[in-house]
């Protein structure tokens, strides 16, 4: 049997890491799980994940095809968590177009309704 690491770069399998909350089975109980499992998604392409953890405020800013495009256009190489404290999360994403290596450094805000974790906002840095 084959061990399938997470996408996150948590080192953790993908079993014991972001597949549950990928599932369904449980749901993230920090910003950071909630983080990391967004980016695992960005790598599998689960867009229904993404939407959906994506606080319903914030959904109007963002489409189903525009996350499945960005989700395609790149390839995932690795997750980095900078800091994480209280609901935010600043991470490096590193991907690849062609030939080209790419890092998209943000500082996500993440917000709780009824006991459940969404994406709310994101500040890029250049
Ligand atoms: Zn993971």
């Amino acid at each position: 049997m084959s061990i399938i690491l997470c996408a996150c770069s948590s080192g953790k399998t993908y079993a014991e890491c972001c597949q549950p909350f990928h599932l369904g089975t449980i749901c993230p109980r920090t910003p950071e799980q909630l983080m990391r499992s967004r980016y695992s998604a960005y790598t599998l392409n689960l867009v229904d994940y993404l939407w959906e953890t994506t606080h319903p405020l914030k959904r109007y800013l963002h489409s189903k095809a525009d996350i499945e495009s960005w989700a395609k256009a790149n390839h995932w190489l690795r997750l980095e968590i900078v800091q994480a404290f209280n609901a935010v999360v600043e991470f490096k994403a590193f991907y690849q177009q062609g030939l080209r290596q790419f890092v998209h450094h943000e500082r996500s805000t993440f917000k709780k309704e009824v006991g459940k974790w969404y994406y709310f906002t994101g500040e890029h840095f250049h």
